[in-house]
């Protein structure tokens, strides 16, 4: 009846090294209206624990496509931030990891009744639940700074407040930076009134590259394994964004304002 029926049709499954999987979560297929193809879920694999970092819409069971790869390692896993996109897979898991400033968000069911009018057939999935995504049993917040050790692979934290209040980077020890919904191509969802800590976490990231010319990015949504350009564009889109206020349009789905330049759309909020 629809064209997917088990997990592994759904999620696309990439072996991008020995120790990095991506598992990509198909966004459009769920509500086009967010006009964003993928997001994508990372599994990092190190000697002894893995780390999955965001775990999707929730509409097709994930953990068995985890356990498949990882075996017996023990699994960590972490949301980038709280929107419903990168979270509503958490009640699978035992634990999830956030950062300490959108725990609450995570910790009671999530009503993702928004969805209902989507015009794709597959979210009538959702429905046996009533539009209802139940939390993860257990929340451990973590801060800037944190480290979380694999074995061989270790995942440090950056706070990048902006896109969200809680909305965390993660570099790896091996050069992979892990960015979230704070930079991707495709349509960034922003606040205006948040402009400034948006470009301050931008710089940070930025900054990054003085340690290390070599980082290669790894964003929640789109394009993955992109270089430094990305946070240079990004920087640039929105600093121009007032320069092309009066291109904007409303778009009555996600509120907001919808602008575009050569390299991003943005969602205004
Ligand atoms: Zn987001
Ligand atoms: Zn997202």
């Amino acid at each position: 009846m629809f064209k997917f029926s088990t997990s592994k049709e759904w999620f696309e499954i990439i072996k991008h090294k020995d120790y990095l999987y991506i598992i990509r979560d198909r966004l459009d297929e769920i509500d086009p209206r967010f006009y964003t193809t993928y997001t994508n879920l990372y599994l990092l694999i190190g000697s002894h624990s893995a780390l999955l970092i965001d775990t999707g819409c929730g509409l097709f069971p994930l953990k068995p496509i985890i356990d498949n790869i990882i075996l017996d390692k023990t699994l960590l896993v972490i949301n980038t931030h709280s929107h419903f996109d990168h979270i509503c897979g958490n009640y699978e898991f035992n634990n999830v990891m956030i950062h300490k400033k959108e725990r609450r968000q995570i910790s009671k069911p999530r009503d993702i009744a928004f969805l209902r009018d989507s015009p794709k057939e597959i979210i009538k999935r959702y429905e046996s639940s009533g539009f209802i995504v139940p939390p993860v049993k257990e929340i451990r917040p973590v801060i800037d700074n944190q480290v979380i050790e694999l074995g061989n692979l270790y995942v440090k934290i950056i706070h990048t407040p902006g896109h969200s209040p809680g909305s965390i980077s993660l570099l790896t020890n091996k050069n992979e930076l892990f960015t979230g919904d704070t930079a991707h191509y495709g349509m960034m969802y922003l606040i205006k009134a948040t402009f400034p800590i948006f470009l301050s976490s931008i710089s940070k990231l930025l900054e990054l590259y003085q340690k290390s010319v070599n980082l290669e990015i790894y964003p929640s949504h789109e394009e993955f394994a992109v270089g430094k350009d990305l946070l240079v564009n990004l920087s640039n889109g929105v600093k121009n964004i007032e320069n092309i206020w009066e291109t904007r349009k409303r778009d009555n789905f996600l509120e907001a304002w919808v602008l575009s330049d050569e390299n991003f759309k943005y969602a205004v909020f």
